[in-house]
């Protein structure tokens, strides 16, 4: 067994004008791709090639010996969620129960979106941004590299690459009118209601 590279959940050139078809292919195709190439060569051989790609990030979080693993592992999940938290006509504001909780737990919808931008656009250097629910509540936050917040035991709901691989090409150094994008045209709500509604255990496996 080895962990398999998703393919994309939409056609590579349904992003535009917001993410290019030349963007998506080299990220999905080249990025994407390469992390989970060096990591079933890292685990070929070994006790983790049998195991799932959560588990692996797991097993090998905070450990110095195995970085390398939980770099690439962590990726792959990392990616795989990404392009499940974009959709083509995306964006604008969840429906329903999602809505009400953003609203409540942020103090209205604006406030989220301006709580997600700040984590997005500030992140330092190359990391993500994410929108999680921990104890019961939605949080925003970002991460550097590649460490996914499964590994402080909170459900994710969304991520936003913010390397400028994801971008560059697209928006050069612009990572606002980026994350602007995302918001107003690409997020897949229903992506994020489908993880609110599952269990921490099936929601780490909805998209391995
Ligand atoms: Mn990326």
């Amino acid at each position: 067994m080895s962990i398999k590279h998703t393919p994309l959940p939409f056609a590579p050139d349904s992003l535009e004008p917001y993410i290019s078809k030349q963007t998506v292919e080299l990220h999905h195709g080249k990025h994407h791709k390469g992390y989970v190439d060096k990591l079933n060569k890292l685990i070929d051989g070994t006790p983790l090639q049998d195991k799932p790609l959560e588990e692996i990030i797991l097993d090998t979080a905070d450990d110095i010996d195995r970085e390398n693993i939980f770099n690439n592992a962590a990726q792959a999940w990392n990616h795989t969620v990404y392009w499940h938290s974009l959709a083509p006509k995306g964006g604008g504001k969840p429906n329903g129960p999602l809505l009400a909780r953003l609203e409540k737990d942020f103090g209205g919808f604006d406030k989220f979106r301006k709580a997600f931008m700040d984590k997005a656009v500030g992140c330092f250097g190359s990391g993500w941004a994410w929108l999680v629910e921990n104890g019961g509540r939605l949080k925003v936050l970002s991460t550097s590299n590649a460490v996914p917040p499964i590994v402080f035991g909170q459900k994710v709901l969304l991520t936003f690459d913010v390397w400028e691989h994801a971008y560059y090409l697209d928006y050069q150094n612009r990572r606002a009118e980026y994350v602007e994008a995302f918001f107003d045209h690409l997020v897949n709500w229903n992506f994020a209601a489908q993880q609110t509604d599952s269990s921490p255990a099936e929601a780490l496996r909805a998209v391995g």
